[in-house]
């Protein structure tokens, strides 16, 4: 199996993508943070479903960190995801910061909205680096598709937001969230966790599946939710950030069913060094694990 190219300058990404639109090839995007697991690769493999050629971007981007967040330790393991990327990726682009962001770089892209709240609220700054950084990645590549996982569903409407408020010339593709056979969603960030805490930490899959069934049964979402939380203290999960139910798009806090209005029930939970984050869909089958 052959290793991805790999282009760290925006110029010579930009070379190589016009070679390949010279040819008449399509071109996929997945942007990652590296640590690449299951559930990036997941992403890669649906890009070239779609796409004849499939560009992989990791860049750990300090403008999505909040201070007190866990940039300098966040795992960084290029050599590995190069190999695990294979032949399934063309290229990884991999800039470094001075790339990204040059000296005197003063910009940034707010998208307010489905932004508020949540990991918003959690994390002050976070959204804002998240779109300035997907926006910088979007107009380098020029990609057709850009794909994203539902892992981040907050993230996801962010960027669909993002990239319909500023007529972006792409499409953005959304891909189910990948879990462990018990149903962690897998993270980059799991491998803070001690063995014993991931036991406790697939936990939450459940607790949120039997929440979000009863969500799609019953109307007094206010009860449900206090009842869910209050078994996922007890299940060993006392750490709970937010669990609530939402509008899918715009990620306003939902009281209760309404038409026509797709709801996700959102979670956040801090469990030994990691924040745990899963969301579910609100609707009548339970959603299978996906592996
Ligand atoms: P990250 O490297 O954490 O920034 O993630 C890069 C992309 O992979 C984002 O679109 C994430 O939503 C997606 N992703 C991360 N974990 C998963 C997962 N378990 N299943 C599906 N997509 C994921």
């Amino acid at each position: 199996m052959s290793l991805p190219d790999i282009v760290t300058s925006v110029a010579d990404l930009r070379a190589r993508v016009a070679a390949w639109r010279r040819a008449g090839e399509s071109v996929a995007l997945v942007p990652t943070m590296g640590a690449l697991h299951e559930g990036h690769l997941a992403l890669v493999r649906r890009g070239r479903e779609i796409a004849r050629r499939v560009v992989v971007s990791i860049f750990v981007n300090p403008k999505q960190f909040a201070a007190t967040d866990d940039f300098g330790r966040y795992p960084r393991t290029e050599a590995r995801d190069r190999a695990l990327l294979g032949d399934a990726a063309d290229l990884v682009f991999a800039p470094g910061p001075a790339d990204m962001y040059p000296e005197g770089f003063a910009s940034a892209i707010t998208v307010e909205g489905p932004s508020e709240g949540y990991e918003g609220a959690a994390r002050p700054g976070h959204f804002s680096g998240v779109a300035t950084v997907v926006a910088k990645l979007f107009l380098q590549c020029a990609p057709d598709v850009a794909l994203f996982g539902e892992k981040d569903w907050q993230q996801l409407q962010v960027v669909r937001r993002l990239v319909a408020d500023l007529d972006l010339p792409l499409q953005v593709v959304a891909h189910p969230t990948v879990r462990d056979e018990a149903g962690l969603a897998l993270s980059s960030r799991n491998a803070y966790l001690a063995p014993e805490e991931i036991a406790v930490a697939r936990r939450l899959n459940f607790g949120l599946r039997e929440i979000a069934g009863a969500l799609a049964r019953r109307a007094d979402w206010p009860r449900i939710l206090d009842e869910g939380r209050a078994r996922l203290a007890e299940a060993g999960l006392p750490g709970i950030d937010y669990v609530d139910a939402v509008d899918a798009e715009t990620l306003r806090p939902m009281p209760g069913p309404v038409a026509g209005r797709p709801a996700r029930l959102l979670a956040a939970v801090r469990l030994g060094a990691v924040r745990l984050l899963d969301n579910m869909p609100v609707e009548a089958d339970a959603p299978a694990i996906r592996r």
